[in-house]
């Protein structure tokens, strides 16, 4: 793997000033440049933040890994400010499409203001939640969680690894979070040639400033909808909490209640539980049992653990530590049911390119879930694949009916909460999506 760069951290800075020479003086010849091929700017025409490889026909001037270019059309007219990946299929993201928006500070500042504001509106006084959700943000590459004062950066490609002093450094005045851990340990920065990093970024807080930081793993406490989690941020997977099912959690809770209000408490299955979310959000709001599947001891231990922090119920908690694929066939084999279901696995398709092998296995899940739900039941199916639109996941979800012989009603449609927001110019970012369904 390439080395990402060879100065110190803090040589960045000082390459700041001559990009954001580019505002004051436009573009000139001396500018460097990426000019696409002969009529592949319509994409960049359609705001599309993405420049691939086989659109570009050369660079031009002194490009730096990371950089900025003045990316052009062949005619040489000017279509976007973008970042340079020079290893990367994705050769360049754009930071603006207006000549007289370079990246820099002020812009920065002003992305990150609007994002904060966003989120001021749709979730005021939020312990945990998604601050910067890189493009559809405005800032490629950049992905930053809140947990209480803790804030988790994650930067994934060579454009936000070019800014990164300038864009926690915004994100830390803006936010008023000073304690910041850096989770660039995301796969997708090996396509960028980028080392993995992680660790505090600054002096490790105290556990004052951070509510009850621990020891390495960086485990923090938090709270969503009334129940209360520990997030190893260090350790877990992403920053270390799926923020993107909040909504959809407190859509579990809320169907579960409406089943015990009918008299009859569910048994629930959650598959691909990690550390409890839906399994806590069914089990506060009445159920009867839930058994929770994972592959991750850490995880299920972190489970256990969140249980216990909000002193439910443990009788009626069973944690599974197992394959999915396989346990579904061995709960069959034990011929036992459930009357509410919930698969949420990992992405199996990153890029469309997997979508094959991905509705494969999303056709598995769902058709050997399926065999499990009890007549009048509720499934609720997830898919956070990139490669996978709502539209094939929904008929990947028939298919399985069809093939357990079962009807089922589309009760609600699932998408990431409101801090993952999307910009309809970038479908690409409308990863999460799913369904509830309801066997007739
Ligand atoms: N629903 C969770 C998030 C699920 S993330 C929440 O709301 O917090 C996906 C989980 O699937 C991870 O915990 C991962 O450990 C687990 N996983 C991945 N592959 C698996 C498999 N084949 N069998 C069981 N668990 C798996």
């Amino acid at each position: 793997m390439k080395k990402h760069h060879n100065q110190s951290p803090g040589s960045k800075t000082n390459q700041a000033p001559a990009n954001k020479a580019f505002a004051d003086r436009r573009t000139d010849s001396r500018t460097p440049a990426l000019f696409l091929k002969e009529g592949r700017e319509r994409s960049v025409l359609r705001r599309h933040p993405w420049i691939f490889s086989g659109a570009v026909e050369r660079t031009a001037g002194a490009v730096e890994t990371g950089g900025t270019v003045a990316v052009r059309a062949a005619d040489g007219r000017f279509l976007a400010w973008a970042a340079l990946s020079p290893h990367s299929n994705i050769r360049a993201r754009a930071w603006s499409f207006s000549e007289a928006e370079a990246p820099g500070e002020a812009l920065f500042r002003s992305r990150i203001r609007r994002a904060l504001a966003l989120r001021a509106t749709h979730l005021p006084g939020s312990e945990a939640l998604r601050l910067i959700h890189a493009e559809a943000d405005g800032v490629p590459g950049l992905v930053a969680d809140q947990y209480g004062k803790l804030l988790v950066v994650q930067i994934t490609t060579q454009g936000a690894e070019f800014w990164r002093e300038a864009l926690i450094n915004i994100l830390r005045e803006e936010s008023g979070c000073d304690a910041v851990y850096e989770r660039s340990d995301a796969d997708v920065r090996e396509l960028e040639g980028l080392e993995p990093r992680t660790g505090w970024i600054g002096n490790r807080p105290d556990n004052a400033d951070t509510r009850e930081v621990q020891g390495d793993s960086g485990g923090i406490l938090v709270e969503e909808h009334g129940l209360r989690y520990r997030v190893d941020v260090a350790k877990g997977q992403k920053t270390g909490f799926f923020l993107d099912q909040r909504d959809n959690r407190a859509a579990i809770a809320e169907a579960v209640a409406t089943t015990v209000r009918s008299g009859h408490p569910p048994d629930v299955l959650n598959c691909f539980c990690y550390t409890g979310g839906f399994s806590l959000s069914a089990l506060v709001a009445g159920a009867k049992s839930v058994t929770s599947v994972d592959s991750s001891h850490a995880a299920l231990q972190l489970a256990r653990a969140n249980l216990d922090l909000n002193a439910l119920d443990a009788q009626k908690a069973e944690w599974v530590e197992a394959d999915v694929f396989r346990y579904l066939r061995t709960l069959r084999d034990q011929a036992r049911t459930f009357d509410l279901i919930v698969l949420d696995p990992p992405k199996f398709a990153p890029t469309s390119k997997d979508s094959e092998r991905a509705s494969r296995g999303y056709k598995d899940i769902n058709l050997n879930a399926l065999k499990l739900l009890r007549p009048g039941g509720l499934l609720a199916t997830f898919s956070c694949s990139g490669g996978i639109s709502a539209e094939l996941f929904q008929k990947i979800v028939a298919g399985a009916a069809a093939d357990a012989g079962v009807s089922l009603q589309v009760e609600r449609r699932f998408t990431a909460s409101a801090d993952h927001p999307v910009l309809l110019e970038f479908p690409e970012g409308e990863y999460l999506k799913g369904l509830l369904l309801r066997r007739n």
